[in-house]
């Protein structure tokens, strides 16, 4: 399910149908680039060293974290060597311009080998789930067949537990791999990750796939290719993939608690000062982040290290 969604990227400019964290404030990549400044002197300053990004959109948060970061840690900043695993080559083209020296690949398993630090901000909300229905006594797999949903027997692995019937559950199986591969590879050969997206902390039945289109919900099955198709990120099951790789787990913790950790507002308050004419739209863009009603509670911060890594800035108890 959701395969429509290569289709989708590679077409559409997805952001007419949706907005991101690094779209709505520039402070997001700034923070994120600190973080990820404070991470790479914590791992004994590789020089050089891999800072890659999955799925980075229009390249917006890198070009901000970038632009941070050479003035704040130029040593960090000069080490980096930038590395973007997208597939859409029409997103490619958008990021070129923001991120001009990055290296671009397909996949996670192409970046080349060494100490990673790693982002993803609603990369993983992008892959494909799988959906059942409990139907008696077994579950049932939801396909997409000609345009509308069919249930057939689950293939494996399907959901272990039982439950009431009609129960939906969903198995984020694209997202588990993905997260094995990258876990495996800090364990072997160091550096961290940090995976931004909206989901649960606690895995939970419900149907959560979700069709955008022009920044309306829409049918997700009609016209495949043409919306953007996400669905919640469930952060326990990509959490315990890490953990069984052998690699350290942090969080989650709510997008907005992270930030707030991260400085959020000392960055706010200066931003503001530095520009009272746009000072409102500012507060603005920094509420939606952070404020529980909007993305500050649904979204979440998980990082993912080599096992003898410190905790991350952010996830110091
Ligand atoms: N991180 C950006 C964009 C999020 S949209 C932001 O926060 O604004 C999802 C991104 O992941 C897009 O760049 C999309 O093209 C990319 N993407 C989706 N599926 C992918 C896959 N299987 N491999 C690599 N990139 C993918």
């Amino acid at each position: 399910m959701a395969r429509a969604n290569a289709a989708y990227y590679a077409t559409k400019n997805p952001f007419r149908d949706f907005t991101t964290a690094p779209e709505i404030s520039q402070i997001f990549g700034e923070l994120l680039g600190a973080w990820a400044a404070t991470v790479w002197r914590q791992i004994g300053r590789p020089t050089p060293f891999i800072l890659a990004e999955a799925g980075p959109g229009r390249g917006t948060l890198m070009r901000d974290a970038r632009r941070a970061t050479s003035r704040v840690a130029p040593d960090f900043h000069a080490a980096a060597r930038v590395n973007f695993i997208e597939t859409s080559p029409r997103l490619r083209a958008i990021q070129r311009d923001a991120v001009p020296d990055a290296i671009w690949h397909d996949d996670l398993s192409e970046i080349p080998p060494g100490q990673l630090i790693l982002l993803a901000n609603e990369f993983l909300d992008a892959l494909p789930i799988r959906q059942f229905v409990r139907a008696g006594g077994t579950w049932q797999e939801r396909y997409v067949h000609d345009g509308v949903f069919v249930l057939q027997r689950a293939a494996a692995p399907a959901p272990s537990t039982a439950a009431p019937v009609g129960t939906i559950r969903e198995q984020g199986d694209a997202a588990c791999a993905w997260t094995k591969t990258l876990a495996a590879r800090l364990v072997a050969q160091g550096g961290a990750a940090l995976i931004l997206d909206y989901g649960p902390a606690r895995s939970g039945p419900g149907d959560s796939l979700q069709a955008l289109r022009s920044g309306h919900p829409a049918d997700p099955l009609a016209d495949p290719g043409t919306a953007d198709l996400t669905a919640h990120v469930d952060f326990q099951a990509v959490a315990e993939v890490a953990s069984a790789e052998g690699a350290a787990r942090w969080g989650p913790l709510p997008q907005g608690e992270f930030l707030a950790r991260l400085g959020l507002l000392p960055r706010v308050a200066a931003l503001a000062s530095c520009n009272p004419d746009g000072a409102a739209a500012i507060r603005d863009g920094v509420h939606r982040l952070a404020a529980p009603s909007r993305m500050g509670q649904l979204f979440k911060a998980l990082a993912i290290t080599h096992p003898a890594a410190p905790p991350p800035p952010g996830f110091e108890a």
